[in-house]
């Protein structure tokens, strides 16, 4: 079989790629050596986890906000195994459709392993051990991540487990201790802690999400604190242990002490690594970078090897399914000879607890360490008309512009939908927007999406309306 592109993996990036590459004539087939396709987003990371996010929600607003909108509910309780139902049903049905995308843009699909025999023929070895032989003119290598563990802990999948099987728990843990205050480990330990878990999170660094402005961290631990979460910050693991059902942490405080605690459940959420395991690289003579296990690519997202491509989790870069998606349509239209752009300064990174939190472009951390001259104009959630109505009072938006310009270089919110709203941070600064311009657009009343407008107004002379 002769193909123009053969996509390896099938997660947000890859099926991405294959689409592009359709839509441009090219003949592209896609491997997956699952039995689904959609990759860790679909299957086991964005949509599951959402999925659990709002059905949490949902309970946690029922047991403790509803009363206060007047509403009254009796013996409400959990139905835990219709809640991990739902969530299957979500993913089936998003990873259904792109099985149903791959048929409407007449992509070939092969299930099985795909590894490189050369750089123009790829073998696709199926769960029987047989073996199909493809060649192509191009290969996009989109192979993902997993999750990575902390060497001296044995992850055992029952109780001591990552985030692929949080997603699948039989019960709402009792006490979960969570190790990583990043973002993954923090939707998830929300998720338990809303459905009356006791969750403790023990993190190396000083704050909570420590790769977003400080400010974020800070306010979405009081959040989470309310929650009844409880942090160690600073705080250093030494090991886990099982014995029966029961988890013993070990950890030191940052003057050394020697801590323990015991949970039902550890979740291990210290970060993801590239995954490249039967690819077949050294048969191309490619290597990966010695941490992270990245492929390394130039800025057309080639490899060494001519032709051979690598995008998403798999190369530099967040490890963020709408970068992958920006990269799986930036590599197809390089390939199809166009000149595409990609703003990496632009990608915006969100965190789906509630409130949200989402921020896109510089830090306040990254602009004094640059120098750069700034103003910053904050607005409280608390002072808008549409948060009152709904309750959401905490957090607020954050907007830094350039001292003397005014393009804004970075917005950072944690509020109620702050993972929609961020959306107009982005285009504003995609067409280089100064504060002053996003002043000047009006803003339906009453949204949340005015905090944005009036954390602008702050930031150009202190002008904001409702504060
Ligand atoms: P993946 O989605 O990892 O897909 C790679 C695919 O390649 C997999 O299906 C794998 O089976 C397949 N594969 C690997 N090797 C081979 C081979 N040799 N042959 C054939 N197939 C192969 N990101 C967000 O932007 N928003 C979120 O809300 C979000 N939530 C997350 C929640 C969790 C719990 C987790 C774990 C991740 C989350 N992420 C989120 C991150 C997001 O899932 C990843 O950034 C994204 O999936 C990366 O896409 P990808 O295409 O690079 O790889």
């Amino acid at each position: 079989m002769q193909y123009d592109v053969i996509v390896i993996g099938s997660g947000p990036g890859g099926y991405v790629a294959a689409i592009r590459c359709a839509q441009l004539g090219l003949k592209t087939a896609i491997i997956e050596k699952y039995s689904t396709l959609g990759g860790t987003c679909l299957n086991v990371g964005c949509i599951p986890s959402k999925a659990l996010l709002d059905s949490s929600e949902h309970y946690h607003n029922a047991a403790h906000t509803f009363k206060t909108h007047g509403i009254n509910l009796d013996n409400l309780g959990i139905d835990f195994g219709q809640m991990i139902k739902r969530k299957e049903e979500v993913v089936n049905a998003n990873t259904s459709g792109i099985t149903y995308l791959m048929k409407k843009n007449k992509i070939d699909v092969h299930q099985g392993v795909g590894s490189f025999k050369d750089k123009n023929t790829i073998v696709v070895t199926k769960e029987d051990k047989s073996t199909q032989e493809l060649t192509t003119k191009n290969v996009i290598i989109a192979t993902g991540s997993k999750p990575s563990s902390l060497p001296f802990i044995k992850i055992d999948k029952q109780r001591i487990i990552t985030s692929t099987e949080a997603l699948t728990l039989k019960e709402v843990p009792k006490h979960l201790v969570l190790i990583g205050g990043g973002v993954i480990g923090l939707e998830l330990g929300s998720v338990y802690a809303r459905l009356g878990a006791k969750v403790s999170v023990i993190e190396f660094m000083d704050g909570i999400i420590p790769t977003m402005d400080k400010s974020l961290g800070k306010e979405l631990q009081k959040v989470l604190s309310k929650l009844g979460m409880e942090f160690y910050l600073g705080h250093k693991v030494t090991g886990a242990t099982v014995q029966g059902e029961e988890v013993t942490v070990t950890f030191d405080s940052p003057k050394g002490e020697k801590k323990e605690l015991k949970g039902d459940y550890c979740l291990v959420a210290v970060g993801r690594v590239a995954y490249t395991d039967g690819l077949g690289l050294e048969n191309i003579g490619l290597t990966v970078e010695e941490r992270g296990r990245k492929i390394t690519v130039d800025e057309h997202l080639e490899t060494s090897v001519k032709g051979v491509y690598a995008i998403g989790d798999v190369i530099k870069g967040a490890m963020l399914a709408h970068k992958a998606e920006d990269e799986g349509t930036f590599v197809a239209e390089i390939i199809a000879g166009q000149k595409p752009h990609i703003n990496y300064n632009l990608i915006p990174g969100v965190v789906y607890t509630w409130p949200e939190v989402a921020s896109v472009g510089f830090t306040e951390e990254q602009l004094k360490e640059k120098g750069t001259k700034y103003k910053t104009g904050s607005f409280p959630f608390k002072a808008s008309g549409r948060a009152r109505a709904s309750g959401d009072l905490d957090g607020f938006v954050k907007v830094l512009a350039d001292a003397t310009t005014d393009e804004i270089l970075g917005v950072h919110m944690i509020g109620p939908r702050a993972a929609d709203m961020i959306a107009e941070a982005v285009l504003a600064m995609e067409y280089r927007a100064s504060a002053e311009d996003v002043t000047r657009t009006s803003h339906a009343h009453p949204t949340y999406t005015e905090a944005m407008r009036e954390a602008c107004l702050a930031a150009t002379g202190n002008r904001a309306i409702h504060i």
